[in-house]
């Protein structure tokens, strides 16, 4: 186990083995060096690999003299009773030597457990080493702190491997189970209830509702679950968040909360307004690098955008006892008569959702309806969801041998990588442009344009077609996109569809400036909804001026942060490109990826 293992490191090791102290003993401890104990060989009269060796020796003598002895007996009839002296002699030696050798690997043996007092087999010097060890370790987060001192229990036999008895696996953990990380003023009450959730008599999942605190939920769900695993959730924070706001809307059964840094890139200027974007992320260079593509954005006089198209989909599967119903369903839906009234009918279910179309594919007996409507503000999966709901209740009159199969058929298509995403378009479908002056090329991007042209139609283009992309036609469009989506609250496994893109770049001015765009088709983003409203998402919402829902015009909160990720896309793909055209993809990385301290001395 970590905890006690000794010095991994081969110089601790060697220091230790030396005689060097890691850690200053107490007085006690260097007495105790000065004069080792007395071992129980010391009182041999030889050294100790002597006198092993003369025991050994007189041991196989005697049992070879003896076995000679005794097949020469047999070979002349001899009874083995009638013994000679030397004889006699010889099992004298032979009784001496084995009690000798017993003794010896009995004494060894008490030995090695005096010198390890720990089940583990790792020696521990003195208490201020072992300290020392601890602290070590409780940087790396084991349960040292929890007072494990023994190694975790092992993992649950698998098939073959014998099975540990229930009293035997309760009586392991009852002597690997943590100390309790809560103290609260009411620890008793605390520590019945934190008891029963470990014994299962409470659920886990009925904390919120049971205490009617959820921080003390989280806390108290937190402590079982270390006592359950014996794994420490150290440097998980429990303090800090308000576990209210996830309550039934983001998060069920919290134990914390991960943290994450956010850097800022910017100012980027898109249509004519400066944004200073947020972006979670650990991975180094990547701020610091679109930052430099919005220096060089705004340095060439902005980038511009459009946005084409915003909807958000939903399609359920709907099966019939014939492919002939099924087609008769899909002409019923595209009747604009009946898109009429089944507009009416899905815009029922919220204020902000407004249905644009009905989009049907076929597969045998079953149709698949890609409903498509506005969403306000909200990203808008639930809404969508609320309105399919509605015409399929609604549809159930006339189609009565419609079987809902699914509400979600995978035509949609959420978090999946998907054509009808890349052509159709889901959410916000967004072009962003600028011209980026040669000079500005040379200067700030330290490449040329020919050259970042050349690299687009090799790399993003045909490298991308060789590889079979779907909507990949881009460098790192989901770099940025996962990052801005996780400062602001979005939903980050929508990145899949949501880093649709395909990056154009094209000498313009007479072969001298960079045109560059980025289309991308599903943007999926809402500033109203979800993660959008805890308290740090909703500041970096407030820092681009999209928090909330827009009081003039439902849904221009949710474009505009959609523009702005589009901006943020052009300018990661304008700074990595260049990196890539002038070589120093690398030399960067090792730069901000790999140590703090290159980092500063690069500042500097
Ligand atoms: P989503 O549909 O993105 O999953 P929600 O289910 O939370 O998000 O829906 C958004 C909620 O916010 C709805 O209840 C809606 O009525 C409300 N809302 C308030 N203002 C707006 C707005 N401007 N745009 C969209 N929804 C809004």
């Amino acid at each position: 186990m970590d905890v006690r293992r000794r010095p991994a490191n081969p110089i601790l090791r060697e220091k230790a083995d030396a005689g060097e102290q890691l850690i200053k003993p107490h007085k006690s401890h260097q007495h105790q060096q000065q004069q080792p104990p007395m071992k129980a060989s010391d009182a041999l009269p030889l050294p100790l690999h002597l006198t092993n060796g003369l025991f050994f020796t007189i041991f196989f003598s005697v049992m070879y003299f003896l076995l000679s002895r005794w097949r020469e007996k047999i070979r002349n009839s001899i009874p083995l009773h009638v013994v000679t002296l030397s004889e006699l002699v010889a099992v004298l030696s032979l009784i001496a030597s084995v009690i000798y050798l017993l003794g010896f690997f009995g004494i060894g043996f008490v030995q090695t457990l005096i010198s390890r007092p720990n089940p583990d087999g790792w020696d521990v010097e003195d208490e201020n080493t072992e300290q020392f060890l601890l602290q070590e370790d409780s940087r790396s987060g084991t349960c040292t702190t929890l007072g494990c001192a023994v190694p975790p229990p092992p993992v649950p036999s698998a098939k073959g491997l014998p099975k540990i008895s229930q009293p035997a696996a309760k009586a392991a953990m009852a002597v690997e189970k943590p100390a309790p990380l809560i103290t609260p003023q009411d620890s008793e009450e605390d520590e019945e209830i934190i008891k029963s959730v470990v014994s299962g008599k409470i659920p886990s999942y009925s904390l919120e509702s049971k205490l009617g605190d959820c921080k003390k939920a989280a806390g108290i769900r937190r402590e079982a679950l270390q006592r359950i695993t014996g794994k420490s959730l150290e440097g998980l924070p429990l303090e800090g968040f308000d576990y209210e706001s996830i309550l039934g809307q983001c998060c069920e059964m919290p134990v914390g909360y991960v943290q994450l840094p956010v850097g800022i890139a910017g100012p980027l200027l898109l249509d004519g307004r400066e944004y200073m974007v947020p972006m979670a992320t650990t991975e180094g260079c990547l701020v610091a690098s679109t930052n430099r593509g919005c220096k060089a954005i705004m340095a060439s006089g902005g980038a511009t955008s459009m946005l084409l198209r915003d909807g958000m989909t939903r399609a359920p599967v709907v099966r019939f006892a014939t492919a002939k119903r099924a087609a008769e369903l899909k002409f019923f839906v595209e009747e604009p008569m009946n898109f009429e009234t089944l507009s009416v009918v899905f815009n029922k279910s919220s204020r902000f959702a407004r249905l644009q179309s009905i989009q049907c594919a076929i597969a045998g007996k079953n149709l698949y309806m890609r409903f498509s409507c506005s969403t306000g503000d909200a990203m808008g999966m639930n809404m969508v969801s609320k309105g399919v709901q509605n015409v399929l209740d609604y549809l159930q009159t006339d189609f009565p041998d419609m079987d809902v199969i699914g509400l979600s058929g995978n035509f949609c298509a959420d978090k999946k990588p998907a054509a009808v995403n890349w052509i159709e378009g889901r959410g916000k479908s967004v072009v962003c442009e600028a011209i980026i002056k040669e000079e500005i090329v040379k200067k700030v991007l330290k490449t040329e344009v020919a050259a970042l042209v050349e690299l687009n139609m090799l790399k993003n283009l045909t490298g991308s077609a060789m590889a079979g992309s779907l909507g990949g036609f881009n460098a790192h469009a989901s770099n940025i996109v996962s990052a801005v989506y996780i400062a602001t609250g979005q939903d980050p496994a929508q990145n899949v569809e949501s880093s649709h893109c395909i990056t154009m770049m094209e000498a313009v001015n007479d072969g001298k400036d960079l045109h560059v765009s980025v289309s991308m088709p599903s943007i999926e983003v809402g500033t109203v909804g979800g993660g959008t409203q805890l308290a740090s998402q909703s500041a970096c919402l407030n820092l681009l001026g999209v928090k909330g829902a827009n009081k003039e015009e439902a849904g221009a909160n949710a474009r505009l942060l959609a523009t702005v990720v589009a901006g943020s896309v052009l300018a990661g793909e304008l700074s990595l490109m260049s990196a890539i055209s002038a070589g120093q993809l690398v030399s960067s990385h090792m730069k901000y990826n790999r140590s703090s301290k290159d980092v500063t001395k690069v500042a500097s």
